[in-house]
């Protein structure tokens, strides 16, 4: 303000005495002509000198600021202030950006970030190594054209990266690779590689010694449990004394038979891959078949099992696994609550966009802090009550793994003395409804039944 003030001072005074020398000669118009061409011409001047300066490269060297007073040395002081601060901004940008670039250069994982249209913009040298990638060769080139992978190309563009991918590398015997993508920016994507080959060698050599060891002892087992039920046909020869210990020797080597054949379905789980087919199974069927073996297992507790399920309901699965898992949840719900106990098994599309099995009871529930632990194998809250009720500790680890198959979780609410929630989360698209000709469209129509009057 001050500044433009003295510049209308300076034009006005310089006004009057282009008009007193006017006036004097006897010229006032043109010297005032005069005057006012001489101030554009020097506005012009000053323009020219300050677009020439700015037209300098000013990113590397310092350049001399025009020299000026008035309102132009102010615009000059003004500008030369902005590219000060600008050039110490970038200053530090860029010393941010090296830190960055050197320490994840000094990972052993490798770092590469692509651009929004899927180009690799930078990578750090673990990448290099790991995945063959050359600077500058590589640099703007299409990420899926140089990791040639087909699950990792479908990883990519999917955009579900909540899980991380393991990817053999081809032409390697046994190498295998971890890909993490995270999404930043506009669109932009970093990517985390790992060599896991050791983990993976290790992770492997444990899935083999749980499968064989469970395969070797399954012969040892059925034969003591065999002679064990001879012994029993034939107690009178043996003593009546030794009836009791043989008969828990029975029961323990049930249980032993139940451990192998959990860790069994375990191992197959791990390690087979999901057969490519599914089965289109109706819900509706398969749970109440479920009700029905459950609730003659359980006969003698006179629990009331309740179904709630639309029955032109469709799951798409493996069916043998999808009934091992919610009979799993069944029978667990059966066995943890008291006689007379009531069990609801519910199948409904949920607001989160997804669709849950429920199993439903009024049982003996579960302390909050047992809850994240609930799926780790032999974990139980009560061990001698699990092992009295015959259970091995493995069966919600089943389930979780029968469940990630089907790219679904399983989710517990449980409160102690009340009763317990488990639920099997399946994105909406696994199931499909398929209404008979006259009915209403209605996906969460329910159609109850009772222990009494099962679906037939
Ligand atoms: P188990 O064979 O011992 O039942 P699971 O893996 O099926 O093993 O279950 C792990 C533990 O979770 C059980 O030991 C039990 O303590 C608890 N649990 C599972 N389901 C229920 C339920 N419906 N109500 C109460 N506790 C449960």
């Amino acid at each position: 303000m001050q500044t433009w003030q003295s510049e209308l001072k300076r034009f006005a005074l310089l006004l009057a005495l282009a008009l007193l020398v006017g006036r004097i000669v006897g010229y006032t118009l043109l010297a005032s002509m005069v005057f006012l061409v001489g101030y554009v011409i020097h506005s012009f001047y000053q323009l020219w000198r300050l677009q020439k300066w700015l037209s300098l490269d000013t990113s590397h060297s310092q350049t001399t600021l025009p020299e000026s007073y008035g309102l132009w040395g102010a615009v000059f002081d003004g500008i030369y202030r902005l590219q000060k601060r600008e050039r110490k901004a970038s200053a530090y940008l860029e010393s941010i950006i090296d830190k960055a670039q050197e320490s994840s250069a000094a990972l052993e994982m490798g770092v590469i970030m692509i651009n929004k249209y899927n180009n690799l913009d930078w990578w750090n040298r673990a990448s290099e190594s790991l995945l063959g990638l050359k600077y500058p060769q590589d640099r703007n080139q299409s990420v899926t054209n140089l990791i040639r992978n087909p699950e990792f190309t479908e990883y990519f563009y999917n955009e579900n990266y909540g899980e991380t991918l393991k990817v053999p590398v081809s032409g390697s015997s046994d190498q295998v690779l971890e890909f993490q993508i995270a999404l930043f920016g506009e669109h932009e994507r970093l990517i985390i590689v790992r060599d896991i080959t050791q983990l993976h060698r290790l992770e492997s050599m444990r899935k083999d010694f749980v499968g064989n060891v469970s395969h070797e002892l399954g012969t040892p087992i059925t034969v003591i449990k065999g002679y064990l039920e001879a012994i029993l046909d034939h107690i009178d020869d043996v003593g009546k004394k030794w009836r009791d210990p043989i008969l828990q020797m029975q029961q323990q080597s049930i249980r032993m038979e139940s451990i192998v054949r959990d860790l069994l379905v375990l191992t197959a789980l791990e390690t087979k891959t999901p057969p490519r087919t599914q089965d289109r199974i109706n819900l509706a069927e398969l749970l109440s078949e479920i009700q029905c073996d459950s609730e003659q297992v359980f006969n003698e507790k006179h629990h009331k099992f309740i179904l709630e399920c639309n029955p032109n309901l469709y799951i798409e699965g493996q069916r043998n696994e999808l009934y091992s898992a919610i009979s799993n949840l069944v029978v667990n719900a059966a066995k943890y609550t008291a006689e007379g106990g009531e069990i609801l098994l519910r199948a409904r599309f949920t607001e989160e966009s997804t669709f849950s099995i429920e199993v439903h009871d009024n049982g003996i529930g579960i302390e909050p802090r047992h809850i994240p632990r609930l799926t780790e194998r032999f974990y139980r809250v009560d061990v001698s009550r699990s092992s009295e009720s015959g259970g091995t500790g493995l069966g919600l680890a089943i389930v979780k793994h029968i469940l990630a198959r089907h790219q679904a979780i399983l989710q517990i609410e449980s409160e102690l003395n009340k009763g317990s929630v488990f639920s099997c989360v399946f994105p909406r698209d696994s199931v499909t409804c398929v209404e008979e000709p006259g009915d209403l469209p209605n996906i969460n129509k329910v159609v109850t039944t009772r222990s009494e009057d099962q679906i037939s």
